[in-house]
């Protein structure tokens, strides 16, 4: 069985990914950077890149893995 892998990515406004280090607010830590603050958050599975549409906070994206987390569980 392969192993699937779903996660929260951080977007910057772009769609780009964001590794970067954030305060809380979602705003850069460092600001030498060239960070631009994250704006989204998108769910990626390793299987179906990404899931959906990127949510605008993370609490909403967290549930959204655990869903397609639950659908792939549900397919097997
Ligand atoms: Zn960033
Ligand atoms: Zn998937």
């Amino acid at each position: 069985m392969a192993s699937i892998t779903i996660r929260v990515e951080p977007r910057h406004a772009g769609n780009t990914t964001c590794d970067h280090k954030v305060k809380p607010s979602g705003k850069p830590r460092d600001p030498a950077s060239g960070c631009a603050g994250r704006t989204t958050y998108a769910v990626v599975c390793s299987e179906h890149d990404d899931v959906g549409q990127p949510h605008h906070v993370k609490v909403l994206a967290e549930p959204a893995a655990v869903d397609h987390r639950q659908e792939h569980c549900a397919a097997l």
